[in-house]
């Protein structure tokens, strides 16, 4: 399993009252594959993906991601882990506003071990035309392909999407989506999705049902074109 989680629990305290928000997630996904995390607002996808991501620790459990147990490393270790192996995608782009896209991309190639070729990874989100532009000369559909490159440029093994065609409309969610599907196929990128969407859950191989810090169910899609 490239990503196995085992009995993963965390709860936050405020004030005095502590709310467990995952409460023995269990999940494997295997290299190469695309998972979809699918569940209301609030049932602890963010947390979920925040912990896998290196980005929050879980209280419990086994995190292990391309057999790195990301429980047992130190904090020096995690980053090294989030800005080597992990791209992250979010709703709202998340971009430097006063850089231009080329910029955008490079702040992240340049902190990378093995940064892809930028004119690779323009042509990839389909953006060379727009490389000199500013985010706010874009459209929202074209900032999250920045936001893509971004994220791909140091070539990540893991790539994790929280709610990526969230603020999009149908069309643009959809060229977006297969933007994610075609670097899932040329790069072998593996890919974990949050989503509240259930048709996006079609396009993956597996898809976890969340409840309220829990997996209440795990579709496996055995002959989707992304396996292998
Ligand atoms: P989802 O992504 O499914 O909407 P989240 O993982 O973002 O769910 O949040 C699950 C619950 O955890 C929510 O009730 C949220 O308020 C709570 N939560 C998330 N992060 C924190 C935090 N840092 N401190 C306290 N509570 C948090
Ligand atoms: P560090 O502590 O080394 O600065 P960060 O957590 O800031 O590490 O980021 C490490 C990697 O995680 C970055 O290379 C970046 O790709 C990714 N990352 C973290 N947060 C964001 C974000 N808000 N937007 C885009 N990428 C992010």
């Amino acid at each position: 399993m490239f990503i196995a989680v085992k009995n993963l629990k965390k709860s936050y305290t405020t004030g005095k009252s502590k709310t467990e928000i995952l409460k023995g997630v269990s999940l494997g996904l295997e290299k190469g594959q695309t998972g979809v995390i699918l569940g209301p607002s609030g049932s602890g996808k963010s947390t979920l993906m925040n912990i896998i991501g290196g980005v929050d620790l879980a209280d419990s459990g086994s995190i292990r991601v391309d057999g790195l147990e990301l429980a047992a490393l130190n904090d020096d270790q995690l980053t090294d882990y989030r800005r080597d192996s992990v791209g992250f995608i979010f709703q709202f782009y998340n971009l430097v506003p006063n850089l231009t896209v080329m910029e955008n991309i490079e702040v992240v190639a340049n902190i990378s071990k093995a940064p892809l070729d930028m004119d690779t990874v323009l042509k990839a989100v389909g953006l060379e035309t727009k490389k000199r532009n500013f985010p706010r000369e874009l459209s929202g559909g074209e900032q999250q392909r920045v936001a893509i490159a971004r994220a791909i440029v140091k070539n990540p093994k893991l790539l994790l999407c929280d709610e990526p065609t969230g603020a999009l409309d149908y069309e643009t969610s959809r060229s977006v989506l297969s933007l994610l599907q075609r670097i899932n196929r040329d790069l072998g990128t593996t890919i974990l999705m949050i989503t509240h969407n259930t048709a996006i859950g079609d396009m993956a191989n597996v898809v976890y049902k969340v409840r309220s810090g829990e997996i209440v169910e795990t579709i496996r899609h055995e002959e989707t074109t992304a396996a292998e």
